[in-house]
């Protein structure tokens, strides 16, 4: 069964008096750990497409189940990384991890149990994430890569089930951004997190998907899904 279904999904902003249809007719079923990328050109409905998955748009038409259930705004079980982190500077890396426990005023019961305090998973974040050396420095002291680090962290810190990353390392430089792909690889493979990442750039697309979804503009909508071969295919 799909962890995520869309159906017929549209999105129509209004802009004066025009209607821009960021989202058209876009069907998609996506597996329990499955790593799928959506890329395109800019302005082909990537991001209108993840904010609306994530909870954090309403679609105009059409439905997105999680679970067999239509999502209702954001949830817990989804969360979002996005180009820019996002930390909160006054905060330590391991303060901005741990801060995501504030969300327990409404989870609901798939989350962090009661036995799992958030230190320890905290902890274990801060070492599969590579961040022991930095657990008690501020954001400001850290580059560029080590920030997007903590915001995954964060990002996994109630084990959600669906990790949305929009661009996530747009903003890094080449090497730094291989280093994160493989990192997030190992990650989405342990934590057993479902992925959806939109990136315009083909040939991480390729490289860090199972499937990759490609989209056009004007309207945009779906244009091509390819499945990359496993080696053990
Ligand atoms: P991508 O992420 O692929 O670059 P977007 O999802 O950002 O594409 O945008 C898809 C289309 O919807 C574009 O034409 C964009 O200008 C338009 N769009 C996105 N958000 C809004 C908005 N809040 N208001 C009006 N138009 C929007
Ligand atoms: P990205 O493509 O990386 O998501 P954008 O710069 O396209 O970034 O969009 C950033 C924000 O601006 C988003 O919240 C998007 O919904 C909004 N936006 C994009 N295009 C338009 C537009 N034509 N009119 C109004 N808002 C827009």
């Amino acid at each position: 069964n799909p962890i995520i279904q869309i159906r017929q999904l549209q999105k129509r902003f209004a802009a004066n008096g025009t209607d821009i249809v960021a989202l058209q007719d876009v069907d998609l079923d996506i597996a329990p750990g499955e790593f799928v990328t959506l890329v395109g050109a800019s302005g082909c409905g990537k991001s209108t497409l993840l904010r609306i998955v994530g909870g954090l748009e309403p679609a105009s038409g059409g439905s997105v189940d999680v679970d067999g259930q239509p999502i209702a705004g954001p949830g817990i079980d989804r969360a979002m990384v996005f180009q820019h982190y996002s930390l909160y500077p006054w905060l330590s890396v391991t303060d901005n991890i741990k801060f995501c426990r504030q969300l327990k005023v409404h989870r609901d019961v798939s989350t962090l149990s009661d036995v799992e305090s958030a230190e320890g998973r905290a902890d274990a974040l801060i070492r599969l994430m590579g961040l022991s050396h930095v657990a008690n420095a501020y954001p400001n002291q850290l580059s560029g890569g080590m920030q997007q680090r903590v915001a995954i962290a964060r990002a996994l810190m109630a084990r959600p089930r669906i990790l949305l990353m929009d661009e996530p390392f747009g903003a890094l430089d080449a090497q730094t951004r291989e280093v994160m792909h493989d990192l997030i690889l190992h990650v989405s493979i342990l934590e057993k997190t479902t992925v959806l990442f939109v990136t315009h750039d083909v040939e991480e697309a390729i490289y860090l998907a199972h499937r990759v979804v490609l989209m056009a503009p004007r309207p945009g909508r779906i244009a091509a899904v390819h499945t990359v071969p496993l080696p053990d295919h």
